[in-house]
This record gives C-alpha cells, sequence and structure tokens, in this order.
C-alpha cells in the first residue's frame, strides 16, 4: 500500500506504536535494522536516520562510514508479535541505503534490484512478477533455547496431522503473515520428514524479495514461540530432501504477461524463449547468487527432487526450469535451483539481467529436454546439450567472476564483497575435516 507520511503518523498514533524498526539487507542477504523510539518518526520518514554503515558485512570502510536510510513507505507495517508489557506496538519500514552524499548507496542489494527493474522497464516491461516457494526444518529446541537435531515430525509430503505436528506452527505462521499483508496460497508438509512450505501469491519483484526477508523473519519469530527453531539451511540433513525456495516468474508489460502466445505450440511467446535462452546461458554464473552457501551444494545432487544439471522442460520436474503448466496471465517459469539461503534482492537483479540479455541478444534455448534427465548417461546428456551446474560453491563463484552480464546486475561493489566473502567462506570450509572423510579414509590409510 501506498502510504503517505502523513497517514503513517496517524497510525502510529492510534495504534500505540511506540518503536520503529528501519530494515535494509547485506550483501550477504542478512537484514539488519536500526531501531529508534517513535519520537525519531520524522527523522526517518524525512530520510535522515544515519547509520554506521562499517560494521555491516559487505558494505564500506571505516572512513566513509556514515550512510542515511531512505525509507520506502509502502513497506510500512506494525509486527503482530511485538507488543510490550503496557500495549506498545513495534513497526517496521524497509529502507533503500544512501551515502552521506546522498546518492544512492552501490553496495545496497536493493538497489540493484531497482537498477534491474529500471532496465527492464526501459525495455518496455512494465513488472517482473515473481512468486517463490520456501522451504524450510523445524528443528525442536533443547530447555535451554538451543535448536536440536530433532525434527519436529515424522511427516511427508501433504501429510495430515496427527503425523504432521508442525501443523499448528505453520497455521500460526500463515496467519500472522495474513495480518503482515500476504496473500498466502498455500501452506504443506514437504517430501522430508520436519519439512514445511508456504507459498505466496507472486507481486513485483521487489515487493516479492522484501516479502521474502519478512517471510523468514516471521517463520523463525513463531517457530521459535512453540517451541521450534526454523532452519532456512538448505541441506540441515543428509540423506533426505533439502530445502529449495522453487522461483516462479514472469514479464508484463502494459498488454499483459509477454510469455504467453496462445499461436505457439507450448503457448510461449518468443519473448519467453528468449528470456529462457537467457538464462540457460548464464545459469552457472547465476548459481552462486541463488546457492550461496557450502551447503547449497549439498542440496543439488541426484535424487532429492533438486536440479543437478541446466536444462529446461515443459513436462518433467527434474531439470533446473520447468515451465509450469497454467497459462494465461499466469504463464511463468519455473527456476528450480534458488534455495532459501540466496539474497532475494541481488539473485533476483541476476535473474532479470541474465533473462534480458537473452531477449536482447535473441538466445534460443536448448530443447526442451522431456525424460527423466537422471535417467540418461552423460553421452547422452552431452548430445541433448545438457551441462552440469557447479558442484560447489567455489566453482560457482569463479562461473560468477567471469560473468560480465550477471556481475553488472550486482553492480562491481556488490559482486567484488561478495565473491571476496564467499571465497573465504569456502577457504575456511576446506579446513575443516568432516566426518564422511574420518569414516571413509582413517582406517583405509
Ligand atoms: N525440496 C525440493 C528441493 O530441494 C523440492 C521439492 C518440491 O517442491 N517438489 O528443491
Ligand atoms: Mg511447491
Ligand atoms: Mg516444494
Ligand atoms: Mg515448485
Amino acid at each position: 500500500k501506498a502510504y503517505s507520511k502523513e497517514e503513517i503518523k496517524t497510525i502510529v498514533a492510534q495504534e500505540n506504536v511506540e518503536f520503529i524498526r528501519v530494515t535494509f539487507t547485506d550483501v550477504l542477504g542478512a537484514i539488519k535494522n536500526v531501531e529508534v523510539p517513535i519520537s525519531q518518526l520524522d527523522k526517518v520518514l524525512d530520510n535522515n536516520l544515519m547509520f554506521d554503515g562499517s560494521s555491516i558485512e559487505g558494505f564500506v570502510r571505516i572512513n566513509e562510514s556514515d550512510m542515511y536510510l531512505y525509507p520506502d513507505l509502502s513497506t510500512f507495517m506494525i509486527f503482530p508479535w511485538a507488543t510490550d508489557s503496557h500495549g506498545g506496538k513495534v513497526s517496521r519500514l524497509i529502507a533503500d541505503v544512501y551515502t552521506a552524499d546522498r546518492e544512492p548507496f552501490a553496495g545496497d542489494p536493493r538497489h540493484a534490484l531497482r537498477s534491474a527493474l529500471a532496465k527492464a522497464k526501459e525495455e518496455g516491461f512494465t513488472a517482473f512478477n515473481v512468486g517463490t516457494e520456501p522451504e524450510f526444518f523445524l528443528f525442536k529446541l533443547d530447555e535451554n533455547g538451543k535448536p536440536t537435531m530433532e525434527l519436529n515430525d515424522k511427516g511427508g509430503y501433504f501429510d495430515l496431522a496427527p503425523l504432521d505436528m508442525g501443523e499448528n506452527v505453520r497455521r500460526e505462521i500463515v496467519l500472522t503473515l495474513e495480518k503482515m499483508n500476504f496473500e498466502v496460497e498455500a501452506a504443506h508438509h514437504e517430501v522430508a520428514e520436519g519439512q514445511h512450505e508456504v507459498d505466496f501469491k507472486y507481486t513485483n519483484a521487489l515487493e516479492a524479495a522484501d516479502k521474502i526477508q519478512t517471510f523468514k523473519l516471521v517463520v523463525k519469530t513463531i517457530a521459535r514461540k512453540n517451541g521450534y527453531y526454523a532452519t532456512f539451511m538448505p541441506k540441515p540433513v543428509a540423506g533426505i530432501n533439502g530445502s529449495g525456495m522453487h522461483t516462479n516468474m514472469s514479464l508484463f508489460t502494459e498488454k499483459g504477461n509477454a510469455f504467453e502466445d496462445k499461436s505457439d505450440e507450448m503457448g510461449l511467446s518468443q519473448t519467453a524463449y528468449h528470456f529462457l535462452g537467457g538464462l540457460l546461458a548464464h545459469a552457472t554464473a547465476i548459481t552462486a547468487l541463488a546457492n550461496p552457501t557450502v551447503n547449497s551444494y549439498k542440496r543439488l545432487t541426484p535424487g532429492f527432487e533438486a536440479p543437478v544439471y541446466v536444462a529446461w522442460s515443459a513436462s518433467n520436474r527434474s531439470p533446473m526450469i520447468r515451465i509450469p503448466a497454467s497459462r494465461g496471465q499466469s504463464t511463468r517459469l519455473e527456476l528450480r535451483t534458488v534455495d532459501p539461503t540466496a539474497n532475494p534482492y541481488t539473485t533476483l537483479a541476476a535473474i532479470l539481467m541474465a533473462g534480458l540479455d537473452g531477449v536482447d541478444r535473441q538466445l534460443e534455448p536448448t530443447a526442451s529436454v522431456d525424460k527423466n534427465i537422471y535417467l540418461m548417461d552423460e553421452n547422452e546428456r552431452k548430445r541433448a546439450g545438457i551441462t552440469n551446474l557447479p558442484d560447489t560453491l567455489l566453482a560457482a563463484v569463479s562461473d560468477l567472476a567471469e560473468d560480465p552480464i550477471v556481475i553488472n546486475a550486482i553492480g562491481n561493489h556488490i559482486a567484488d564483497k561478495f565473491i571476496e566473502a564467499k571465497k573465504i567462506e569456502y577457504t575456511s570450509y576446506r579446513q575443516f575435516v568432516s566426518k564422511w572423510e574420518i569414516d571413509n579414509y582413517l582406517e583405509n590409510y
């Protein structure tokens, strides 16, 4: 909703709001916030709230640390759960980060997505609509409130209680989301025990990214209230499915969905095929952003409904990109690599710019793969033009470093900081000796 400053002031007074949290996202995708008492509201609304950017991951050096937060008034909301003993409420605004010179900050992921959307607009695309399907696990908390590795239930795909103990928690999550202007379309138990999915309605990419960040906060908060720990880690338990965040997308012009063409045998427009061509061409670089942790690559392995190959299909669910059956205004592509550790702003910026590169260069996608790729041998895959997704974070980051289109989508500042941080993360992981290595090597050598 597009609130004016005056409307926000009125609501704040009526609802007894005592604090305002101004939030933003760092380069690695973590939500940060500056919380101020409501007496500072005018300062916040007038874009005069300052913070020290030097201690934020991937932001700036000490000598250029003063930054401003410019709140996006349409993101105003009151947290339904945070009420203190005398009924005071806490509200939030999502902000864009500006430098001391009052320029948009190049290290702000939200700015990167805004820039990509502006580029799409120049090409006549009035909206980039995104709907995600985030999955997560619920683990029990111990008596000290620390997460255990004990899952909350033994349920499976679409199971019902009493197997699905998470049902009450999930319901509370859905009800809370609805109070926060989410239109929840579906919520269900996922394939793995203790695993859940909540789908909310698609919206323009900037709002979709904001919603993903808010969603994670809600899920974690409500889970904890119920004695559980919610994790978006992609593969917390070996041997069972991991958690993805399938990302459905479509481009709109003033005339409607630009991916639809009724005269095509698959009902897809040239724009859709070219966008798909762009996604395939930049797939491995996008993966670094869409799957940004060491653990992400433990999900992208055969046998767990997660993609392993760069391919697309209309009928089969194993490839990286699927074309869901619905047409008309719901005509869309579903990218299945993305996992919930992705920074939604940079990931969506990269996806959009990769797709637009395909549209600009009229890239034709490889042929659709309509059989199970996991049953094809390497030669068959080669003949079908199917390549592998990167198998480690390091491989993905190297692909990103060599892809100027995806680097440009997130900007050099973010790209440099991201690549540097991820190389350090990978080195730190490599120095660790895992139980698997001890089990397989200690007594054999
Ligand atoms: N959990 C699977 C993944 O890792 C997806 C399963 C599904 O939604 N069908 O992507
Ligand atoms: Mg789903
Ligand atoms: Mg799912
Ligand atoms: Mg899906």
